[in-house]
């Protein structure tokens, strides 16, 4: 195991001379140096376990992920364990820290990554996979998990692209699937453990496939059919599990507060608060949606302390206040009025992201009144009837035009409307109709406000994601795109109109990428020899050498795209379990093709098999914050039988 500085690894005094010869050569410098107000600086020497948590894209989007600071701050907690973090750096500063010979750090004590035990990967979204090898690479640690060494960390990745975790299998030793803030403590007490026992690193490796929700790649055997599809996934050592369950927090813990305030401007300056996790609406697009069942709500006391403690240890003049849908929160306008009370005349500005498309939403904004941040936001996703009933994601035309009328009335002038193209079976009329929508819409704005009224069209493309009603359907072609895209082009010119969309090679990498299995592992390692890194990035990915990756590996992108799923297509991710059933998920897909609608399920629980997989978790936390419906115990369910209440 690492933690040691072994003799050819630069020390931190090292690195530090290092860095001084190079800060004042590139952009902005604050990304790599830490020292921020709630970072935490543990002495090196005095802790068992040493965690690097590590963000691969830029300081300024990572430094506000919050997965990533909940965690920090937990390990950080521990007395045995200090968690220290790292980025990637940008273009200019890798080119100086390759030529100078300095590898990845961490930002606290200036520790390389490779003396750490274990590095925690987040890996939120698949456009971040060339930046991770790249990382590794800049760290000195071998990219492919079967090539490390018994000094090197262990290489651990978590977030919701885990929940197809088959494309980065070469890379990673362990995934984690589902919620991380029990689970890093089991790993860390793994480590510790085997660290005692001089355990071998596939020992601890089979000791990591005992933890429910991590899934160790090596220990599972993938075989294919001549077509190229999966034939099957298959343990090869009885520690490993046939599916891997999400973890799953039955009750939210205490939010964190000590947020890290970070040195230089930001995307997201500010502080979060979850309000809760989980969503019960079953978009039928929504990974998220899916994968982060069930809903689980804090309190609004808890919220507002949190808030509170999270504003006066950082000065924050931003608090989100976050969720899948924040008009779900069951006391949604008490928590609004409540933060309004105790935030009095400080200033601070409060974003409530994702409201309903109700004039309620209008009412609730308004509350926030000077506080409120940003424009108005409101996502129908489809601007027909027959879409929204595809996509289970149902509003009338007047509920929108009601809502963008209160809107306007109430002082904003712009209105930005989130639409997704690329829907299953989706025609240019319904993409004429977004287009109809949005003037429609802009014409409710000119009644009141004359030519001062705005229409912001958001217009992202369909991805058939993994672990949901539409991982059966394909990936509209970049022709099909670009002439949706055209013709919203076209109709939705003047300056009243802002048009903003997805580029059709973003959309297909990140399909790819999402749909992927272990070949695709290759393509992935290809592509970064091939130069390609920032994918998340329109002008710094290079879809040229994805292409070529593909050609070199004879695979054919469109295997993964553009090729619908029979039922019983056994999908890479098949042994990844959200514990939402397979067949909840096809009865769903085959409804939508009917336009059936399913309901909200915390008004009547639809058997998505939440409650059957976490029925004794259930039993141990029963109540209102966990949205779905209580589960009797064994003792009780046959006192009923019995006729005894
Ligand atoms: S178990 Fe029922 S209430 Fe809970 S998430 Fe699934 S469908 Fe919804």
């Amino acid at each position: 195991m690492a933690s040691v500085i072994i003799p050819d690894m630069l020390s931190p005094e090292q690195i530090e001379s290092r860095l001084e010869r190079i800060l004042l050569k590139v952009q902005k410098p604050g990304r790599y140096v830490g020292g921020e107000l709630n970072a935490v600086v543990k002495d090196w020497d005095e802790v068992k376990t040493k965690v690097a948590f590590i963000f691969p894209d830029i300081y300024d989007i990572g430094i506000s992920n919050l997965g990533l600071q909940i965690l920090y701050d937990l390990v950080n907690q521990r007395p045995d364990a200090l968690a220290e973090r790292a980025y990637a750096p940008w273009v200019d500063m890798e080119d100086l820290m390759r030529s100078r010979g300095i590898p990845l750090y961490s930002l606290e004590s200036k520790h390389p990554l490779a003396a750490f035990d274990i590095l925690g990967f987040s890996l939120p979204y698949e456009t971040l996979y060339t930046n991770t090898l790249n990382l590794l690479d800049l760290a000195g640690i071998p990219l492919r998990s079967a090539e490390r060494r018994a000094s090197d960390p262990l290489v651990i990745a978590g977030g919701h692209a885990c929940f197809n975790p088959e494309p980065m299998h070469a890379f990673m030793d362990a995934f984690v699937i589902g919620e991380g803030e029990e689970v890093i403590g089991e790993i860390i007490e793994v480590v510790q453990r085997c660290k005692v026992q001089y355990s071998k690193r596939q020992d601890v490796l089979r000791q990591l496939a005992k933890i429910p929700g991590v899934y160790v790649p090596r220990f599972y055997e993938v075989k294919y059919q001549e077509d190229g599809t999966l034939a099957s996934i298959t343990p090869t050592v009885p520690d490993a599990p046939q599916a891997i369950v999400k973890r799953m927090l039955a009750k939210l813990p205490p939010p964190t507060t000590r947020f890290l305030v970070p040195n230089i401007d930001v995307v997201h300056n500010r502080v979060s608060v979850e309000v809760m996790r989980g969503c019960t609406r079953g978009c039928r697009f929504c990974q998220a949606g899916m994968i982060t069942r069930p809903v689980r709500e804090r309190s609004v006391e808890e919220i507002v302390q949190a808030a509170e403690e999270a504003v006066s240890a950082t000065g924050a003049e931003e608090l989100a206040l976050l969720s899948l849908s924040s008009s779900d929160y069951t006391d949604v306008l008490e928590l609004v009025t409540r933060i309004g009370e105790k935030f009095g005349d400080k200033h601070l500005t409060v974003s409530l992201p994702s409201l309903r498309i109700d004039t309620v939403s209008v009412a609730l904004m308004e509350k926030l009144k000077d506080r409120r941040s940003g424009g108005f936001t409101l996502a129908p996703e489809a601007a027909t009837e027959r879409m929204r009933r595809i996509i289970n994601k149902f509003i009338t035309d007047e509920q929108l035009l009601d809502t963008a009328r209160e809107i306007y009335a109430r002082g904003w002038t712009n209105i930005k409307l989130y639409f997704m193209i690329g829907h299953p079976s989706e025609t240019l009329e319904d993409v004429q109709a977004i287009a109809d929508l949005c003037k429609r819409v802009l014409a409710e704005g000119r009644k009141t406000l004359g030519g001062k009224a705005r229409v912001h069209a958001g217009v992202s493309t369909f991805i058939p994601k993994p672990h949901t009603p539409f991982q059966w359907v394909s990936v509209d072609t970049a022709e099909q795109i670009k002439a949706k895209q055209e013709l919203l082009m076209h109709e939705l010119r003047g300056s009243a109109f802002k048009l903003s969309w997805t580029a059709p090679e973003d959309t297909l990498l990140e399909a790819w990428l999402s749909r992927g299995d272990r070949r695709m592992a290759e393509v992935i390692f290809t592509a970064w020899k091939n130069g390609t890194k920032f994918d998340a990035w329109q002008d710094q990915r290079q879809i040229e050498a994805w292409t070529s990756a593909f050609a070199s590996q004879k695979l054919d992108p469109a295997f993964y795209t553009y090729r619908p799923r029979p039922a019983d297509e056994v999908f890479p991710w098949e042994h990844i379990s959200d514990a939402v059933r397979k067949k909840y998920l096809y009865t769903d897909y085959r409804r939508s093709l009917e336009g059936e609608l399913r309901a909200d399920c915390r008004q009547d629980c639809d058997a998505c098999g939440i409650l059957p997989t976490f029925a004794t978790t259930r039993r141990q936390y029963p109540g209102i914050y966990w949205k779905c419906p209580e589960v009797k115990s064994p003792a009780s369910r046959k006192q009923i039988a019995a006729g005894g209440g």
